[in-house]
């Protein structure tokens, strides 16, 4: 199969040599064909090298790197690429585990798919696709799936609509590519979750703060936890299997207030330690008292673009700056920033000028990040996105 051909302008071959999975249209001189978006095409340098071979697409990044060697892209191409995202997550005790089947598969850029994200939760894929080439690919892959989960997997619900870029205009809807079950029980370190990939966030639950809420769990006993943006809970049940002696669990969204109440009957029912609230976070914060001495604070990206990165830091400042105000003597502070346009230097910066706001004595005990089933690809240090602060408030 031959494919269209992307010709680079001189000098612009240098971050592919260094294996940076992105090429920007500003850097294309010419292109042999007339690629659809979402075509696989071929990229040469200005002196006809061959350089690696991608998806084609619109906008500032024109050509995600699939595969920096000359070779088809077809069913074979997913299934090797599956099989090694599997196998890492098998190495890693993640997949094929007794008391855990709740982890990600495919991380894009930090497992060579760029575009793809797919999550497991029990015997359910949840396949996201970030580009046009990937919504193509999406039959194969959930061949490939098929081949590498085998009868471990029931379930493939692709779910792209939100995520496909708008002006391909590809009317894609959001439904099953296997089986058809609406909900599942996962595990994710014993515990269990209700998930509901059809009507959820993302894909349904935040795999990404699995070994945090481990973490938190050691800090649990005997305190009072607020678990601030708890969404589905996630480390309100850890608290409470550490031995926290309250818990309360706040979210704007009477959804995801519901679906905590929901969890937390199924690890812990009839438990009275637990309460939630769907609330604004900065009004419960302004009202709350100063009883907490275990908070959480993970609040949604607050900076999707880099030219609201100034207002974003002011928002984590100010929401860090109550907690540090309000946080009980001797409590601990797990706060986090999921903004991808937030540099770890820049999170450090908000939370310090907050601490520094409240004049009280903060120590820094542990600096968090993703967990290994969210890799980051060495050659694309932007897919490090996760950020945590663990610290002590005297
Ligand atoms: N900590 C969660 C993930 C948080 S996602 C986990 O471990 O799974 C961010 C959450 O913040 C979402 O559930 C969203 O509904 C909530 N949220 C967004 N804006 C908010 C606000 N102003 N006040 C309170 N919650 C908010």
């Amino acid at each position: 199969m031959s494919y269209c051909k992307v010709f680079l302008k001189p000098k612009k071959e240098e971050s592919l040599l260094r294996f940076h999975p992105w090429v920007f249209s500003g850097a294309i001189q010419s292109i042999k064909g007339q690629p659809a978006e979402g075509e696989i095409v071929e990229v040469y340098g200005a002196n006809n090298q061959f350089l690696a071979t991608g998806h084609y697409q619109i906008g500032s990044i024109a050509v995600r790197i699939l595969s920096f060697k000359q070779q088809p892209v077809d069913a074979a191409f997913w299934g090797k690429r599956i099989r090694v995202a599997y196998q890492m997550r098998h190495t890693l005790g993640l997949a094929g585990a007794l008391r855990n089947d709740t982890y990600r598969l495919v991380h894009g850029e930090g497992d060579n798919l760029p575009g793809l994200v797919i999550d497991m939760y029990a015997h359910t894929a949840v396949v996201q696709a970030h580009s046009v080439g990937m919504h193509h690919a999406r039959f194969e892959l959930a061949e490939a799936l098929k081949n590498v989960l085998g009868t471990q997997l029931e379930n493939i619900y692709y779910k792209s609509e939100a995520t496909l870029p708008f002006k391909a205009n590809l009317n894609a809807e959001d439904g099953y590519l296997f089986g058809g079950e609406v909900e599942d029980i996962a595990l994710e370190n014993g515990l269990k979750f209700y998930v509901d990939w059809q009507k959820g966030q993302k894909t349904g639950f935040f795999v990404d703060q699995r070994e945090n809420r481990s973490l938190l769990e050691h800090y649990a006993k005997d305190r009072s936890v607020l678990n601030m943006f708890c969404y589905t809970g996630g480390f309100s049940f850890y608290a409470m299997r550490g031995g926290a002696k309250t818990v309360h669990s706040v979210d704007s969204s009477a959804k995801a207030i519901s679906l905590t109440t929901r969890n937390v009957e199924l690890n812990f029912p009839g438990d009275p330690r637990h309460e939630a609230y769907a609330e604004d976070a900065f009004k419960y914060l302004e009202k709350m008292g100063n009883n907490y001495d275990l908070i959480i604070l993970d609040p949604p990206a607050f900076a999707k673009h880099k030219n609201v990165l100034r207002n974003a830091l002011q928002g984590y400042r100010k929401l860090n700056a109550i907690a540090f105000e309000k946080i009980k003597p001797g409590g601990v502070l797990f706060t986090f920033s999921c903004s991808q346009v937030v540099s770890k230097e820049n999170f450090r910066l908000a939370v310090f000028s907050a601490a520094a706001q409240s004049g009280r004595n903060v120590r820094i005990l542990h600096q968090l990040t993703q967990p290994a089933d969210h890799p980051v690809n060495i050659y694309h240090p932007e897919g490090e996105y996760l950020k945590g602060l663990v610290l002590y408030v005297e």
